[in-house]
């Protein structure tokens, strides 16, 4: 699958969740896509939550900004030096954020990284509209 696949198909499914709760509070809206619930209630957002898997060994996590608006994506992806391309990478170069490097390409790696997951970056940034919100993510044309 391709990023932009995902990106499509993901923002659809959280635009199905947020119609159902197109009359809830921006605080019931977060509260709900905590983890706990969306394991229980949206079995089919994540393929984790099959597992009852987190993504992030956190407490508290929130999946309503998953992926993040800070992530950036190019499925055609960009010739750096060295025969490397790029094909994402972290926009605010967040310190808990990394990079998975092959032969010839380079990936940003999440998997340290809490900024979107937490309730007080989502209400901060919030927005019912999962595209809108993620605007500046895809960068493929
Ligand atoms: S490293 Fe953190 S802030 Fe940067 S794109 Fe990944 S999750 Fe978002």
């Amino acid at each position: 699958m391709t990023y932009k696949q995902w990106y499509l198909e993901h923002g659809n499914k959280h635009a199905k969740i947020m119609e159902k709760l197109k009359d809830k509070t921006k605080d019931e809206v977060i509260a709900y896509f905590k983890f706990e619930n969306m394991v229980k209630n949206e079995p089919d957002f994540c393929p984790l939550y099959k597992d009852n898997k987190k993504c992030h060994d956190y407490d508290e996590l929130n999946c309503y900004f998953c992926a993040c608006p800070n992530f950036r994506f190019d499925d055609d992806g960009v010739k750096k030096q060295e025969g490397k391309t790029l094909y994402s990478y972290c926009s605010i170069d967040s310190k808990d954020g990394a990079q998975f490097e092959g032969e010839d390409y380079i990936h940003q790696n999440c998997a340290g990284c809490l900024v979107p997951h937490k309730e007080r970056y989502i209400k901060k940034n919030f927005n019912r509209n999962w595209f809108e919100a993620m605007k500046n993510v895809n960068l493929s044309k």
